[in-house]
């Protein structure tokens, strides 16, 4: 038995913890979770806990549907909503077949495979995820409109919002899981919220956001509110975007940052954007997984009306510039650590495995072959019109879901990184989504045609 074991059995003895939840996540994103007693955990160890994975989605077929949940045991946090003796813990869990070979379709070994090919290369992949998300004041029944917990705007800090109060509670109890935050604030729409985490390893920051959104539902509901994590819930305000700042460490050193070029931007860092760039549209449908994320992306003029709020819908980079899909941030000149990308594609709906699995991949892959980044945009590209875009060589991201299908199913590199299993599945059930939708009837429709046809 290895140190950190020896330290969760040990934990477990000292605060009288009698549950641990194994948790795992499936191939959409959803965290899934399993109970045992803790002096199950040593065998658990071993050899893992068994369970049916043909009741998990896009884990496996009904013929193969024994697998294993191994603990992570580095993942050990104590439930702070149920800290009190007798206690409850969670550990994240790798997912094994039952020879004890990872599972294909776990999203965090898609993760881990990739991770350890950038380490092969010499670089570890850091990532700073800024979660924006909506509280609203009940739980919609029957696809009936949401209604947000307050009227507050951006920055907003008045005594009567519920938001400041939630925050306190929320980020107190992410610290004392070990989740360090580095700025909250009101975002833009009513009800809506952000809370950045501190940078980390990418796998500790997908871990790290599947905590995120159980403890913002958790501390929701202790306050009488609800939280959710849909991409876009009112056609009139800003969606909810999962923008993230990357970079690539060679051991202490910032690769993507060299002194004195543009930007303080190294060539390697050039190339990670060009490859962010270029493979934009294949990749969209991990980033932004649902029907509804392209109701947040879609540029259309919709922005004149406030309801776009700053979200990407154009594939070029830009320094200052808000509107682009990549953005360089700020830096401080002579700060050598800090150079990094920000994508603002990505939303708060996505298995944040997959996509930080599938930007890594893109980014990589401009380092391989040497992309070149193209000219950034300065201008703000919402405001151009189609022909300007066209001649600045800018494309849209992808309209809709079906779009995004049809790239991704033609993407090697999509294939590559998710691997054959999850590629099929996830193809599969984003197809049937986008059916499913494109044969209802919507109150659109009905509130356009009816009255007049
Ligand atoms: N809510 C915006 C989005 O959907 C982002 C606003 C911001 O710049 O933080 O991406
Ligand atoms: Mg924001
Ligand atoms: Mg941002």
């Amino acid at each position: 038995m290895d140190k950190q074991q020896e330290f969760v059995l040990r934990t477990l003895e000292e605060r009288d913890i009698r549950f641990v939840r194994l948790w795992f996540t499936d191939v959409l994103g959803f965290l899934k979770s399993v109970a045992v007693a803790p002096a199950e955990l040593e065998g658990a160890f071993d050899e893992g806990i068994g369970f049916d994975g043909s009741a998990i989605e896009g884990f496996a077929r009904v013929y193969e549907s024994d697998m294993i949940a191994k603990p992570d045991p580095g993942t050990f946090q104590i439930l702070p909503w149920r800290a009190e003796a007798p206690g409850t813990a969670r550990m994240f869990c790798d997912i094994l077949m039952p020879d004890g070979s990872p599972s294909f379709a776990d999203p965090r070994f898609v993760l881990k495979r990739i991770l350890a090919r950038t380490s092969d290369l010499g670089f570890t992949f850091y990532t700073h995820p800024e979660i924006e998300f909506f509280l609203l004041s009940k739980k919609p029944v029957d696809g009936s409109r949401p209604e947000p917990a307050d009227s507050s705007g951006y920055f907003d800090h008045t005594p009567q919002n519920i938001g400041m109060d939630f925050r306190r509670q929320a980020i107190t109890m992410l610290e004392s899981m070990g989740i360090s935050v580095e700025f909250s604030h009101h975002e833009g729409a009513p009800g809506q919220q952000e809370i950045d985490l501190r940078y980390a390893d990418a796998l500790s920051t997908a871990d790290n956001i599947m905590t995120f959104r159980l403890v913002m539902k958790q501390v929701a509901l202790e306050q009488g509110v609800q939280a959710t994590f849909m991409p876009k819930p009112f056609s009139e305000y800003p969606g909810s975007g999962m923008h993230t700042h990357l970079s690539l460490f060679e051991g202490d050193r910032n690769a993507f940052y060299e002194s004195g070029s543009e930007f303080q931007l190294s060539k390697v860092g050039r190339s990670f954007i060009a490859g962010l760039l270029r493979h934009a549209g294949e990749i969209s449908a991990v980033t932004n997984q649902w029907v509804n994320s392209y109701k947040r992306i879609w540029g259309g003029s919709q922005r004149t009306a406030g309801a776009g709020g700053e979200a990407p819908s154009y594939i070029c980079w830009g320094h200052n510039n808000r509107s682009a899909l990549v953005r360089v941030p700020l830096y401080k000149p002579g700060k050598t650590g800090s150079t990094r990308v920000e994508v603002r594609s990505l939303d708060t709906g996505a298995n944040p495995y997959l996509a930080y699995a599938v930007l890594l991949a893109a980014g990589l892959k401009g380092i391989e072959e040497g992309y070149e980044l193209p000219a950034g945009a300065d201008d703000d590209v919402w405001a151009l019109s189609d022909a300007e875009r066209r001649s600045l060589g800018i494309e849209p991201l992808p309209q809709n879901l079906g779009e995004a299908i049809s790239l991704m199913e033609r993407s090697e590199l999509v294939a590559e990184t998710l691997g054959e299993h999850v590629f099929d599945f996830f193809l599969r059930n984003k197809k049937q989504e986008w059916e499913e939708y494109r044969s209802e009837v919507t109150p659109f429709e009905l509130r356009k045609n009816l009255p007049v046809l």
